[in-house]
């Protein structure tokens, strides 16, 4: 794109690197337009918020009678999935079963989190490893590609493993730490957030580039959880944090003096992986900032003003020298060399619409979704 069509939103930092983004007269996007208008007046943190919170409660604790745990909750260690599973315990007062994938990029502290805070919530984990071989060929699968969905494999591994083991175990209230507070602005599809867990398009990839079949890994389509899970097995999402105050800076602060918890430098860092993906791979290979999106939700919602924000998208969240030793980390951990993954760097990027997939039906359920008010953030389908 040239200079010359460069836009940014004159109240967050999203801008043109989103090449569908729309400004009205005023100079603001659509994601803020979205959030004043269909996420803010419907978005009630205040008494109202712990009503409808406790209500929730009430039903899950009735239909858990008997059982073992009232619901599952997926942590990562990160902020988010942490205090969900402080309010599902303390304020809710569900017993949670406690759920993490090991993907094999876990940093130190994430573990170290997800310790403390279970050890401080007496709560019991069950961890389940993905098969290091197999998450290898598809990570690798995925590079070789070229697209710039490059977390799919993680999100696939967590959100399958949690999905099929609730339903295993005949859980039906998944607690997710999802949020509006820090996820009201959704990351642009063309960044490499594609919408949900599209078997066909990961099958095919995988049919191009693997070298080993995945005989173990955790696969599970969009459309069997949106609609065979949800409608016929009667599988919940719940999203506490959208009924309670939730402030980064307070909730951190609270989480590092409860549970003596360490907070991240920025979002998504308790994974290697993703670490390096979203603050090396994306912006330089594909000039994508995903940080862009999350400082835009933390403007909306207040918690960041956009001149902040500005200075800090300026430069790299961490030194360049970390970066070097982590380009090296990730290539050892996959058995590539530095030149190969090098490489893989400086090939052509592509999209997903050079692999078979399901996109289009996506877009249609969703808009379906959108129609019926079960949707508020926005997606462009
Ligand atoms: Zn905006």
């Amino acid at each position: 794109m040239g200079q010359e069509n460069y836009r940014i939103c004159s109240n967050c930092i999203m801008d043109t690197s989103d090449p569908n983004i729309v400004f009205d007269d005023r100079g603001w996007c659509d994601y803020c337009l979205n959030f004043y208008k269909n996420i803010l007046p419907n978005w009630h943190t205040d008494t109202r918020g712990e009503i409808e919170l406790m209500k929730i409660a009430d039903k899950i604790k009735k239909e858990g009678k008997g059982k073992n745990h009232d619901c599952i909750i997926g942590v990562s260690g990160g902020t988010d999935s942490s205090y969900a599973t402080y309010v599902a315990k303390e304020i809710m007062g569900l017993r949670p079963l406690i759920f993490h994938v090991d993907a094999g990029w876990n940093t130190e502290q994430a573990v170290g989190n997800i310790e403390k805070l279970l050890d401080g919530l007496k709560l019991d984990l069950y961890t389940e490893v993905i098969n290091w071989q197999e998450m290898k060929d598809l990570h690798i699968s995925f590079l070789k590609s070229q697209i710039a969905d490059q977390d799919f494999p993680q999100d696939m591994a967590f959100f399958s493993a949690l999905y099929k083991f609730a339903i295993k175990h005949n859980i039906k209230y998944v607690i997710t730490g999802a949020n509006y507070s820090t996820e009201c602005c959704r990351e642009p599809e063309e960044w490499g957030a594609y919408p949900g867990i599209d078997t066909t398009l990961v099958r095919d990839i995988h049919r191009r580039f693997g070298k080993i079949p995945l005989k173990t890994f955790p696969m599970v389509d969009i459309f069997t959880y949106k609609i065979y899970y949800k409608y016929f097995l009667g599988m919940e999402i719940v999203k506490p944090l959208n009924y309670v105050p939730y402030i980064k800076k307070d909730i951190e602060k609270f989480l590092e003096d409860r549970f003596h918890w360490e907070k991240f430098v920025h979002k998504h860092h308790e994974s290697r992986f993703t670490r390096f993906f979203e603050d090396y791979w994306m912006p330089r290979k594909f000039g994508y900032e995903k940080r862009r999106a999350h400082f835009s939700s933390l403007i909306m919602t207040s918690q960041m003003t956009r001149d902040a924000a500005l200075e800090r998208i300026s430069k790299p969240e961490l030194d360049e020298q970390f970066y070097v030793q982590e380009f090296e980390f990730v290539a050892n951990k996959l058995d590539l060399s530095v030149k190969e993954l090098q490489r893989l760097f400086e090939g052509e990027n592509k999209t997903y619409k050079s692999y078979k997939n399901k996109r289009y039906l996506i877009g249609l359920g969703t808009r379906v979704m959108n129609i019926l008010g079960l949707e508020k953030r926005l997606f462009r389908c």
